[in-house]
Formats: C-alpha cells, structure tokens, sequence
C-alpha cells in the first residue's frame, strides 16, 4: 500500500519546500524505495504556461507535455526520474474538473461546494500517483503558506485524507522558519508556535517540523519547540542555510529525516542510503579545477529562476567538467551592434536563451553574430537556436530581412514560420509543440558525438519552426541541420561547420539534466568553453 507524506509551509512563503521535498525523496528513494512528489499550486491559472516568468519564474514542461511548476524540475534533477502531468495541479485545474462533471450533470441535482466537491476532487488527485502501481510513497509538497485564504481547501482535504486512510499510512512534515533576533542574539520560536496552532485548528497535527534557520538549534530550542508543537524531539528537524540546495539531502540525512519518517510510516529502513554518486557529484562541485565565464543572453535576466533549469544544468555540466561556470546574465534588449563587443567581451561561452516576442530579439540576433564571427562557443535554446538561423540568413545568406514569423509576420525571407498544419491547431486555441518528441541524429555530426547514440528524445515547447523551403541554402553554407525530426522531418539541431562549438537546439535540453545525468549538451558546451578559456 502506497503511503502520503503532505508538506506544508507556515510562516513565510519561500522557505524552499521543493528542496526540502526533493531532498526527503532522495533519501527515500537512496534505501530503495520508489518515490515521486507532487506539487499542489492554489492559483487559479490552469497551468503556469500562461503565467509571466517574471512573476513565477520558468515554466517546467513535463515529458507529456504538461506545462508545470519549476519545483518539478527540482524533483526530476534530485530523483532522475521523469514525472507528468499528475505531479502538478492547480486550484483552476480542480475547480475546472468539477465544472466540467457538473454540467455533465454527474451531481444529480445537488448543490456543488468546496467541501465535499472540491476537497474531493482534491483527494481524487492526491490519490492518482499512488493508485498507479508505481511508487512506494507519494510525497504531496501543498503550494503557499498555511493560513491563506486559497490554501484552505487543500489543508482540509489533507486532514479528510488523513482520517479517512488511518494512521501510520500519512504523516505531515510542516515547513516553518526560527529567525534569528540579532537585536536580542536570539532564535525565536514563536511563529513557529502560532503557525502550528493554526494547523491545529484547521484539524492537523503535523508529525514532523522543518524549522528553516541560519544558525544552528541548541538542544533547550529544540525542546521547546517539540513540547509546544506537540511533536517528539526527533522530529524537530533543523534545516539550515546551505552553500548548494545539492547539500541539503545529506544534511536531512544527519538530522535522521529519512530514519524518523519511514518509522512514523511503519516502514522498513531497507538499505542504508546509497548516496555515493551523489557525494561524487558534490566533491566535483566543490573543488573545480578550473572556470569560465559563460553569458546567457535572454529578456527575463532581472528573475535568475526564470532560468533556473539552464543554471542547474550548468552546475551539473560544470561538475562533470571538474569546472566552476560562472554565469553572466545579459539583458537581450541592451545590446547592439555598436556595444556588443564591449558587452560580450571576456565571456568564454555564450547561451542565447528561450523566450517569446519580439523584444531583446534583435540584441540576440548581434550576440550571435559576434560569438559566430569570433569563434566563441555559441549554444541557442529554443528562440536562441531560431535567433541563430536569422542570424545566419542575415548575415551569411544575404537575405536581409530574414525574420522568424513570429517577431516579423511579413518578412520577405520567413526562415522561421509556423507549419501549415500547426496554423490551423493555433486557430482553434493556440496550442504549442509541447513534449517529448524523438529525433534522429546525423552520422558524424557533433551531435551524435556528443550524444553518443543517433535516436534520441527531447522536450519542446515552442510554436515555430525552421522553414525546410530553406534547408538546401543552409546546408550549402555550412549550418547544418543535423538533428531531425522522423515524424515530420522539423529540424531539431544545427551545427555549424568549422566553429568549435555552434549549436542551436529546438527542444529544451535543460529540461533533462539531471545530477545523475548531467545534459552531453551541456557537458560539451561547457569543454568547449573550457577550451577556449585556455586558448586565450
Ligand atoms: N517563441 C518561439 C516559438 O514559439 C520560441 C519559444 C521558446 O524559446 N520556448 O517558437
């Protein structure tokens, strides 16, 4: 029988419950047990595809295409295991399934209310993970912070699932912070206090208590807390600020998380955890032997976690590489062909960035003339691989208004457009190419190299494609296509000839980096800007 661990957060929102989360479930998963994690989000949005990277940061997509939560990029790069669109659900995705049964008359007259329908509803999904056959535990990380008006319904829902499964099946972890009083030289636990007793009052006694903190927990903090939150010593967990979120499974593991919750769940502790790749990737991130200086070009640089997949994908090519990557964020909409130079002058790499509309468009487009003229290592994701094809139009073709269709609907030379067929999906909703896909890969190119094998599966998430009208031209000049697309022949990858390291890539390799697969992308884009740092 699976079992649920709910994770709450009180006092603060941003205490890091996803890390937290993700950390527990790889010291689960490390004695042998299948776990996966699952985020509930009490916004109305649907999904967060819709919502301003600026505002919620990136925007995670799944391999079945669910647009989600970054927290489910943590969960993927901890456990290095794939999850879908049951791992994230919204409060517009629970109302919208209750609408939907309600005017298929599935209520049989009754009044429809948040409780039972919507605590319900709630249930329902909680339970689809477990009821799949493919997990020993579900952890269920609930999004905001207790005592909000939107996260009600879930803390009910919890304390009905609760009751309802018995105990011993369940168990609560609640997220909360000790500030530190630098006025008093003191840790305080009275927020702690009010928020446990806000929990209580809406019927949850939560098992265990993660207390965020930036000083270490004498044993007289620790008592008072488990006497006046009503949970034993042992669960009163400390978490304290780390150097790398990569830490904080093993430092669960010396506070016994994994020990004290597999007891609570009346499960046996199996294996001692088996972290040593883990601790392997730590000591390589720890001691690099070398750095490099790497820009990612891209419009949102102002919110690091509206790329928080590219940065992490960094520090486990990085890692690999036995190298410290520094990256530089520059702002796409402040270069131009006169300052370009000055801006992109001491970086040992360039990554354009995905992104959506015209603006900062055309600063790409001169980062990537510089890095391609200059031999910099160049690496474009999704708009940034599209910014290279017109770039290359531009400026080696001679097709001077080349334009993706996107920022330039009457370009003379779409070299980027949309599909015949997706035009026609667009009209009936604006759907994008969301999702795993497979693609073939050249004999010989760099990227089979890198990649190792020449059928692969990556990620999308974008509406436009390179235009095939053009690809002799391409060919011809030297930026091959040399990643397609079996199905529909859309080209995935380019490459340039003669460059150390020009690749654009359609799809999202960020997406599936992971600790214990670090992206070949990303591994030999970070060499090649090892490379050149030495050259220089
Ligand atoms: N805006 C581009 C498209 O829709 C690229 C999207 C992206 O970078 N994710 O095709």
């Amino acid at each position: 029988m699976t079992k649920y661990i709910f994770v709450t957060g009180g006092v603060t929102s941003s205490l890091g419950k996803g890390i937290i989360s993700a950390s527990l479930a790889k010291l689960l998963q490390s004695r042998g047990y299948r776990v996966t994690i699952q985020k509930f989000d009490p916004y109305i949005n649907i999904d967060p595809g819709t919502l301003n990277p600026y505002e919620h940061g990136e925007c995670y997509v799944t391999e079945d295409g669910a647009e989600t939560d970054l927290d489910l990029g943590h969960y993927e790069r901890f456990l290095n295991t794939p999850t879908s669109k049951a791992n994230n659900i919204t409060t517009g995705r629970i109302y919208q399934n209750v609408i939907n049964k309600e005017r298929e008359g599935a209520f049989l007259g009754k009044t429809v209310q948040v409780v039972p329908h919507i605590t319900d509803e709630i249930k329902r999904n909680i339970r689809i993970l477990g009821e799949s056959g493919d997990y020993d535990i579900v952890i269920t990380e609930l999004g905001g912070t207790v005592g909000d008006i939107e996260s009600l319904p879930y803390i009910e829902a919890v304390r009905q699932f609760r009751w309802e499964n018995g105990s011993g099946n369940s168990l609560v972890i609640h997220l909360t912070l000790i500030p530190f009083l630098a006025a008093a030289g003191e840790l305080k636990t009275k927020p702690t206090q009010h928020s446990v007793k806000m929990l209580l009052e809406y019927g949850i006694q939560p098992d265990i208590l993660v207390c965020r903190t930036e000083h270490h927990l004498t044993m007289d903090i620790r008592k008072k807390i488990a006497l006046f939150c009503n949970v034993n010593i042992n669960a009163v967990i400390e978490s304290i600020d780390a150097s790398t979120i990569y830490d904080v499974p093993l430092l669960m593991l010396k506070e016994q998380l994994d020990k004290t919750v597999l007891t609570k769940l009346k499960l046996p502790h199996k294996i001692d955890p088996a972290l040593e790749n883990w601790k392997d990737f730590l000591g390589r991130l720890k001691n690099p032997t070398s750095e490099v200086k790497i820009g990612l070009v891209g419009k949102y640089v102002e919110l690091p976690d509206a790329y928080k997949s590219i940065s992490e994908s960094f520090i486990h090519a990085g890692a690999k590489n036995e190298c410290k990557v520094h990256v530089e964020y520059i702002p796409s909409e402040q270069l131009t062909p006169e300052n370009a130079v000055e801006k992109l002058k001491g970086l040992h790499g360039v990554l354009v960035a995905p992104g959506f509309g015209e603006r900062g468009f055309e600063g790409k487009i001169e980062a990537i003339r510089y890095v391609r003229e200059n031999n910099i290592p160049f690496f474009g994701i999704c708009l940034g691989m599209q910014c290279a094809v017109v770039e290359f139009a531009r400026n080696v073709l001679s097709l001077k208004d080349a334009s993706s269709t996107e920022m330039n609907p009457d370009t003379p030379h779409p070299v980027i457009g949309m599909m015949e067929e997706q035009k026609k999906i667009v009209l009936k909703g604006g759907t994008m190419r969301l999702g795993a896909y497979p693609c073939d890969l050249k004999k010989g190119s760099k990227a089979a190299n890198f990649y190792g094998k020449t059928h692969i599966s990556e990620r999308h998430r974008h509406r436009y494609e390179f235009n095939n009208d053009y690809l002799k031209d391409y060919e011809n000049a030297g930026l091959t296509p040399t990643g397609i697309n079996p199905e529909n022949n859309l080209v995935e990858i380019v490459e340039l000839k003669n460059h150390p390291f020009f690749v654009g890539a359609q799809f999202h390799p960020e997406l599936k980096s992971t600790v214990a697969n670090p992206h070949p992308l990303f591994i030999n884009f970070v060499a090649a800007s090892m490379a050149y740092a030495r050259k220089k």
